[in-house]
């Protein structure tokens, strides 16, 4: 039986909740000193602490607590004065000591919160929490078709991600938000990994991982003022996703509830072809982690002087960023909206500072570039152009050294490789013609070449001069104004 999203919307009212793990993007793991970089080699990262060989210790990462700090003040979380680390307890071939170095009843931030703009209003979103903890290994599951490891052959373990320094951020339950629950879910996180992003603690690449979201579910029959049991859905890894498992639990759920069943409390699997989940484990309780103070760790005590110096040198907040730019741009709310879902935010803020007029740094990069990264299958900030290229490119136009056409073909060049705009209109000779001599060259040569259209342009029959406009584009390579070109073809054949 299935239940439409409007239907169940009438008859109940849906919770949900993120809890949201980070890669930080320190320069090393947590708790060794092996690079945190990703992407190398397999199992080419990794010592004795992180591989949690026998007699090893772990030694706290500075920056990675700084991080995790400076995320819990843009939260508006308190900062434990003193807290201590945990050891979970669980076994799992991609977690080497058998056990990971998390926090549990004491962690490093809590009680904060998050303005979630959304629909046209603003949603605050509490934050329950925001602790440290080391990251596990990754298993490669070959050979089975959908990659997990049921159904394959064998399974391989990369190390070179255990202890990686990870901090969750938990929300409260953000209840009453009724139809527009998937919507909010996904502007969180939208907003969370802007917020991140500005407070450089890490890449926030949800593509590689380093932003990964488990959504929790559940509905109530409405007016019954009691929760409903919820589930947790694992590693969400795209906005689109976040919007999409929350939508299809609420369907779901509803129609175990109209069945007369009740939804279990369970761990459940997105999958991203059918934009269902389907269950996996049932839900562990804390006491089967068996959690207990990691014994080879000191407790972490951070001074209120190191933490006053942190929230001292916080960033602009993105939203009052946002609202700052979009006035400079005089930009309405839908047209800074576009730029902001395109992620072309910063690529604009960059091409403006390298001096473009804002109008032309938003044509470029949300028209041209974007449709060349969206046909390219990769984000807006990966494309090999910078903004001082974007800038340069505006000016040429700006100054009728390219005509638009042409400048697509020295994106082309950029692009490829083939150097700056410059070197690329120098390359491949792409400058506009606006050498009047040859110019008038190329338009005596197209009116001699067709004496029969010239003589009925001469007559009166202007719109036939286009014909000549063509041969001169194409005598030219397509590096003439073609304006420009019009108007001499005129003046020759009728004086105008
Ligand atoms: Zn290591």
């Amino acid at each position: 039986m299935t239940v439409s999203y409007e239907a169940a919307l009438q008859r109940y009212e849906p919770v949900f909740g993120l809890e949201t793990h980070v890669e930080l993007g320190t320069r090393t793991k947590l708790f060794c000193g092996c690079p945190a970089a990703f992407g190398a080699e397999p199992n080419s990262q990794v010592c004795p602490v992180c591989l949690g060989l026998p007699g090893s210790l772990p030694v706290l990462n500075r920056v990675a607590v700084e991080y995790t700090i400076r995320i819990g003040l843009a939260l508006h979380c308190t900062i434990a004065r003193w807290c201590r680390f945990a050891r979970k307890n669980y076994f799992y071939p991609d977690m080497p000591k058998n056990f990971q170095i998390s926090q549990y009843d004491e962690p490093l931030c809590t009680d904060g919160w998050l303005d979630v703009p959304a629909g046209g209003t603003t949603v605050r979103v509490g934050i329950e929490r925001v602790h440290l903890e080391e990251d596990t290994g990754k298993s490669l599951h070959v050979g089975g078709a959908t990659g997990r490891i049921h159904g394959a052959d064998y399974s391989l373990i990369d190390y070179n991600r255990a202890g990686v320094p990870l901090v969750e951020i938990v929300t409260k339950p953000v209840p009453g938000t009724g139809m527009q629950a998937p919507g909010v879910a996904r502007a969180y996180v939208t907003e969370l990994r802007d917020l991140l992003r500005s407070l450089g603690v890490s890449d926030v690449r949800m593509e590689e991982g380093s932003l990964r979201c488990d959504v929790n579910t559940s509905l109530s029959a409405r007016g019954s003022g009691a929760w409903g049991t919820r589930t947790e859905t694992k590693n969400v890894n795209s906005l689109r996703s976040v919007e999409r498992a929350v939508r299809s639990e609420i369907e779901r759920q509803a129609a175990v509830l109209d069945a007369g069943r009740r939804v279990i409390q369970e761990t459940r699997h997105f999958h991203e072809d059918t934009g269902v989940t389907t269950p996996g484990r049932s839900k562990e309780e804390a006491q089967d982690y068996r959690y207990f103070p990691e014994p080879d760790l000191v407790p972490l005590a951070p001074s209120p002087e190191w933490v006053a110096e942190i929230r001292a040198a916080l960033p602009e907040p993105p939203a009052a960023r946002r609202a700052r730019l979009q006035a400079e741009w005089s930009l309405s709310d839908p047209e800074f909206e576009a730029l902001r879902n395109a992620g072309a935010v910063d690529a604009v803020e960059q091409t403006v500072r390298a001096g473009a007029s804002p109008a032309d740094a938003r044509k470029w990069w949300l028209g041209e570039l974007a449709r060349r990264a969206n046909d390219a299958g990769v984000e807006l900030s990966s494309l090999p152009v910078t903004p001082a290229d974007v800038a340069r490119l505006a000016e040429l136009v700006a100054a009728g050294t390219l005509s638009d056409r042409l400048a697509r073909e020295v994106i082309d060049g950029v692009l490829g490789g083939e150097g700056s705009p410059d070197e690329v209109v120098a390359a491949r000779n792409l400058a506009v013609v606006s050498d009047e001599g040859a110019l008038a060259a190329a338009v005596d040569e197209a009116i001699a070449a067709s004496p029969d259209v010239a003589a009925r342009v001469r007559d009166g029959k202007v719109a036939a001069a286009g014909v000549l406009v063509g041969a001169v584009m194409r005598a030219t390579r397509g590096r003439a104004d073609a304006a420009r070109v019009r108007d001499l073809i005129l003046q020759r054949l009728t004086g105008a």
